[in-house]
């Protein structure tokens, strides 16, 4: 008989915590959540900043493809429909990103776009999207040209500003997240599902950690209470925990980073409150180029808010995660090495069965938060199935 008054540990209160948390309540358990911070909503806490709804850990725009995602979390909040679309500042113009005929328009004299046009459409018949990596190898001059020109106005200032590498280094994956548009679509995403929850994150994350089963405990890091034993025990406070334990945060630290620290990219988040109605043209404009910094987001247009005379900014500076530099570890590195390293804290894990990992730290992957909801609600069919 266990001495604790829960049945099962999450450590993390973001998405992956969080649904993990409510599945297992919703099936009967006790579930007690460890937040290392003081707020519930992991990286999508929202907040309001002189009373303009803010994201303190960056802007967040939901969108999926994944129905059940979709339905799960309209359980607990309701939502406004919200197409994502991003400007960039290029050579002194506001063109779309991604890239696409709208923007080839404003920065190629008009007879040389509607040429490309064409030549695009013959190239790829059909698709509506290509990778700027595909442009710049096509056997076609104009179109390889072109690549060229995306790649080097768009992505090679920018992707070395995010990750502190040449963009040559960084994973393709990562690069085709943003792909180039063959034809007039504006949206950054094309997912047919998204939407901004009505009331914002946090209220979405309060009512799913509104539940009789669950306890929350905020400015509690977890490392401090875990333990883990040789012969495969998690220890809570010095005893033994048999019950399931969902571990969202980063895996090095569990292990006291015995094996070394796992790469993250970080950012220098620098918000402003500005006295006026709008501060630019769309919610969201990239600066691949010249600036320190990568984006400015300004929050109410992303979220619909009207809120007359001011509004508030923010510019992203990328930089280099270190422990204990007051720095969030946002961005797992995409990279053969870092996997290794991953992998080897796995292993490490093995013996402890009932410890499960999951969520963009955990699980160590560039998960948008509609796949960390889906690795959240497998995993607690996992551990239900036990
Ligand atoms: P997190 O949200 O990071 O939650 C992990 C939680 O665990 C944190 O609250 C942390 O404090 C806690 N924790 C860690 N270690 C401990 C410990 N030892 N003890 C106690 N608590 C601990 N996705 C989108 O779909 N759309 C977007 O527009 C989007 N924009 C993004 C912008 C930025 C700048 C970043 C960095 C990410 C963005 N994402 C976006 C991705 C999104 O943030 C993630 O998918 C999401 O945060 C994953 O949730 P999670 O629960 O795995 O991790
Ligand atoms: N990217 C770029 N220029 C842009 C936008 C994106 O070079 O204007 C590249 C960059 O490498 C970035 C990646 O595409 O890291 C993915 O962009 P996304 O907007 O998906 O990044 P996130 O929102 O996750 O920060």
């Amino acid at each position: 008989m266990s001495g604790f008054p829960f049945d099962a540990l999450v450590v993390g209160a973001g998405f992956a915590g969080a649904v993990t948390a409510r599945e297992l309540a919703e099936a009967g358990l006790r579930v007690k959540i460890l937040e290392r911070r003081d707020q519930i909503g992991g990286n999508m806490y929202d907040y309001e900043r002189d009373g303009v709804l803010t994201h303190l850990y960056g802007p967040h725009i939901f969108h999926t493809g994944n129905q059940a995602v979709y339905d799960y979390l309209s359980r607990f909040t309701d939502w406004v429909p919200y197409e994502h679309r991003v400007l960039g500042r290029i050579r002194g113009k506001y063109v779309p990103i991604p890239f696409n005929f709208t923007s080839m328009e404003a920065l190629f004299p008009a007879e040389q776009a509607a040429r490309l046009r064409e030549k695009l459409s013959a190239a790829y018949p059909g698709e509506s999207r290509v990778s700027v990596l595909d442009l710049m190898n096509s056997p076609d001059a104009d179109i390889a040209e072109l690549g060229a020109f995306v790649f080097e106005n768009v992505f090679v200032h920018y992707t070395a500003k995010q990750w502190g590498m040449p963009a040559e280094q960084v994973d393709r994956s990562v690069i085709n997240r943003v792909p180039v548009v063959l034809g007039y679509d504006d949206r950054y995403f094309r997912d047919p599902i998204q939407a901004m929850p009505k009331q914002g994150f946090t209220a979405l994350f309060t009512a799913m950690l509104d539940h009789a089963n669950i306890s929350v405990e905020l400015g509690c890091d977890a490392l401090s209470r875990l333990s883990l034993t040789r012969d495969g025990r998690v220890l809570l406070d010095g005893e033994a925990f048999h019950g399931p334990v969902v571990y969202t945060g980063a895996p090095d630290e569990l292990l006291g980073r015995a094996l070394g620290a796992l790469p993250y990219r970080s950012l220098r988040l620098d918000f402003e409150t500005v006295p006026a109605d709008s501060f630019q043209p769309a919610s969201v404009v990239n600066y691949p180029n010249e600036e320190d910094f990568t984006r400015i987001t300004e929050f109410k247009k992303l979220t619909g808010q009207v809120c007359p005379g001011r509004t508030v900014i923010l510019r992203e500076y990328p930089a280099r995660y270190q422990p204990d530099s007051g720095l969030e570890p946002y961005y797992p590195i995409d990279s053969a090495e870092s996997h290794a390293l991953y992998a080897r804290y796995r292993e490490a894990f093995d013996r402890y069965p009932s410890l499960y990992f999951c969520g963009r730290l955990a699980d160590y992957k560039y998960y948008n938060m509609d796949a960390a909801v889906a690795a959240a609600l497998a995993l607690a069919k996992k551990i239900l199935a036990r």
